[in-house]
């Protein structure tokens, strides 16, 4: 017997594969809406994200945050070299202040960027490559 004909023999392993399509998944499975790949429903959250997508977002995030905070931080740095001049004895102070801005700027910056991600893929937007949202 060639070894493709063992194919289908003995219990049906080959339908036993999963497939990563809406209605072909048990109940303890579900679809992420952001990378649209099956998943188990304990590792999925309330808007069908899955653990890696809730990552990736994060991470992705992250450097928005980044951005966001470096810019908050520079207009802090501009405001402070252009209207208040601060003298060389309490610049260090002044890095420090701007220091805090960019920091606090990232936080925020990350929350909001993560918080409009999430958002906007509820509304069911997207890439396009995910399942449709019902
Ligand atoms: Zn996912």
């Amino acid at each position: 017997m060639p070894w493709f004909a063992r194919w289908g023999r003995g219990g049906g392993s080959v339908e036993e594969v999963r497939h990563p399509r809406w209605g072909d998944r048990t109940p303890d499975e579900v679809v992420c809406a952001r990378c649209g790949e099956v998943r188990d429903a304990m590792e999925v959250d309330r808007l069908l994200w899955c653990q890696r997508c809730r990552l990736r977002a994060r991470n992705e995030a992250g450097w928005w945050g980044w951005a966001i905070g470096l810019g908050f931080g520079a207009a802090v740095a501009g405001y402070v070299w252009l209207v208040i001049r601060p003298t060389d004895l309490v610049i260090g102070g002044w890095i420090a202040t701007v220091v805090a801005a960019v920091w606090i700027g990232a936080k925020i910056g990350r929350e909001a960027a993560y918080g409009i991600m999430r958002a906007k893929r509820r509304r069911g937007g997207g890439e396009g490559a995910g399942p449709p949202l019902r």
